[in-house]
């Protein structure tokens, strides 16, 4: 079956870029928005979004500009540089993750990476 990607504009991510409910923002660029994750799961906690309507990383894959991808994974390693996470200039790293679906679990349907770090995370997938 083929599926076309479908954005929900009342998602809550949609709500805070266009300044409905308030958001702590650690760095905002042309394309992207990184903000603070409401229940962190460890001391850094971070999600960077697209400001642009994509349901999830395999969408925006696909479906961005160029200038949004670049401006996009460039956002990513700022936030790690503005956190102190990135192993290169003395953190103690970092996991980003981004969900997409129902087996992830994907709660918002607005393409997000988290940027977790700041303790250790233990191993990629618990067992199930
Ligand atoms: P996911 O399960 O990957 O879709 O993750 C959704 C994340 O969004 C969770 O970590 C939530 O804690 C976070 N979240 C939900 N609502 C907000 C909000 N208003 N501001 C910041 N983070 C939020």
């Amino acid at each position: 079956i083929k599926m076309s990607y479908n954005y929900d504009d009342n998602n809550i991510f949609a709500k805070i870029l266009r300044g409905e409910i308030p958001n702590k923002t650690v760095l905002e660029t042309d394309y992207s928005l990184a903000f603070e994750d409401i229940s962190p799961a460890a001391p850094v906690h971070i999600l960077v979004i697209p400001k642009g309507p994509y349901v999830s990383h395999d969408h925006f894959a696909i479906e961005a500009s160029n200038e949004e991808f670049l401006d996009y994974t460039r956002a990513i390693g700022e936030v790690c540089k503005i956190t102190g996470v990135q192993p290169s200039s003395g953190g103690s790293g970092f996991r980003s993750i981004a969900n997409a679906g129902q087996d992830a679990i994907q709660e918002v349907p607005h393409f997000h990476t988290h940027i977790i770090g700041g303790r250790n995370l233990g191993r990629m997938i618990s067992p199930t």
